[in-house]
């Protein structure tokens, strides 16, 4: 047992022998691979307790473990980079973990505290940098866990939960420019709903819509509120954006959309760099308005996966318009502000870059 930590003991148990010359880094799909090492911890009787690092592996699980049966099961996302300099970074972990904690507060889940949260994305870091993808946009994806683990049929919260973190290597794939539907028929939140919370039922929720618009030729769904079904909300795992003639719109959080790490950082560029920026509702028939009248509008979606995920065209009730994707569009220019931040090559006034390695 080694104290690498002020709040915790650590148990680490490193691999005999990564993993990572097996793997094949030209054509890496992402999301497949797990690098060498999984974090757990569980929480019993009011404690987060028994940290440690080990080989990753299968679990085993009791069949009536409650996260299996009624959801109770929450995740983040996030990204650790190597830059020119060397440097390990994670990209904003204090703002991933104060979601994390509404998120668990939703579902009635103990929260985690942010030494164990930063420590435990630390830790495996560390152990695991030399999966970052070499390439330019290579980055560690780290998926943090937290669920249910109490074995017991019959609904209720439970008093035990797992903590689980593990990390994926991937590559920022070019992505083509996204055909999106506005979705009028299903929703994926309502009003004191869960649709805030990155919880796994919102997500299971979601595939069958997205399965239809995807066999009617669609990449993803744009959805709309519950009330009106007017108001543009999100998209997949992505929030929205749109530039109509100067501004920077994008609709407000409320309790039917998930506040992104992506949509907060772009905003604070916009803003500081004097765009005008409104956070305000948005519906498709003002977006119809607009793309009728030929007037140019960028769409896109943003998120940690993709950061910006242009989108090329929107279909709103059965017509499909064209958005502006060219090249000086502005938010290829928000993109790479936050790219040039991220990978050390600009000044992170905020305090974005978590250092991993001194
Ligand atoms: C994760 C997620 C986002 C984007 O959040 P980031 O912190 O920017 O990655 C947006 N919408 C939904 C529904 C999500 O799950």
């Amino acid at each position: 047992m080694s104290t690498l930590t002020e709040t915790l003991p650590f148990a680490i148990h490193p691999v005999v022998r990564s993993r990572r010359p097996d793997i094949d880094f030209t054509g890496l799909a992402f999301g497949l691979h797990p690098t060498d090492h999984l974090f757990q911890a569980e929480y019993q009787s009011g404690a987060w307790m028994g940290a440690r690092l080990e080989p990753f592996g299968a679990l085993t699980l009791s069949p009536f473990t409650l996260a299996l049966h009624y959801g109770q099961s929450v995740f983040e996302g996030l990204k650790a980079f190597r830059r020119a300099d060397g440097q390990v970074t994670i990209f904003r972990p204090d703002l991933h973990h104060q979601r994390l904690n509404r998120s668990l507060a939703r579902l009635e889940m103990p929260p985690v505290p942010w030494a164990l949260f930063r420590d435990a994305l630390r830790h495996l870091v560390r152990l695991d940098h030399h999966w970052i993808p070499e390439a330019p946009d290579g980055a560690l994806y780290l998926r943090p866990l937290v669920f249910a683990s109490e074995a017991r049929i019959g609904i209720k919260a439970a008093d035990t939960y797992s903590l689980l973190v593990m990390a994926a290597p991937g590559r920022e794939i070019y992505q083509h420019p996204l055909r999106m539907k506005v979705e009028t028929d299903f929703i994926r939140a309502a009003p004191g709903g869960t649709g805030a919370a990155k919880c796994a039922g919102n997500y299971a929720g979601a595939l069958h819509a997205t399965q239809r618009a995807r066999a009617e030729g669609f990449d993803q769904v744009l959805w709309t509120d519950a009330i009106e079904h007017e108001y543009i909300e999100e998209s997949g795992t992505m929030n929205v954006m749109f530039v109509l003639g100067d501004t920077l719109v994008t609709p407000p959080l409320t309790d039917t959309i998930l506040a992104g790490v992506t949509r907060d950082s772009l905003l604070t560029l916009a803003r500081a760099a004097d765009w005008p920026v409104e956070e305000r509702s948005i519906g498709w028939p003002e977006l119809e308005k607009a793309l009728r009248a030929g007037q140019r509008v960028e769409a896109f979606g943003v998120g940690t996966a993709a950061v910006v995920a242009p989108i090329a065209s929107i279909s709103i009730q059965g017509r499909e318009y064209a958005t502006y994707t060219g090249a000086d569009a502005r938010m290829h220019e928000l993109r790479f502000q936050l790219e040039m931040i991220r990978a050390g090559l600009a000044p992170d006034p905020y305090g974005w870059n978590d250092v991993v390695t001194p």
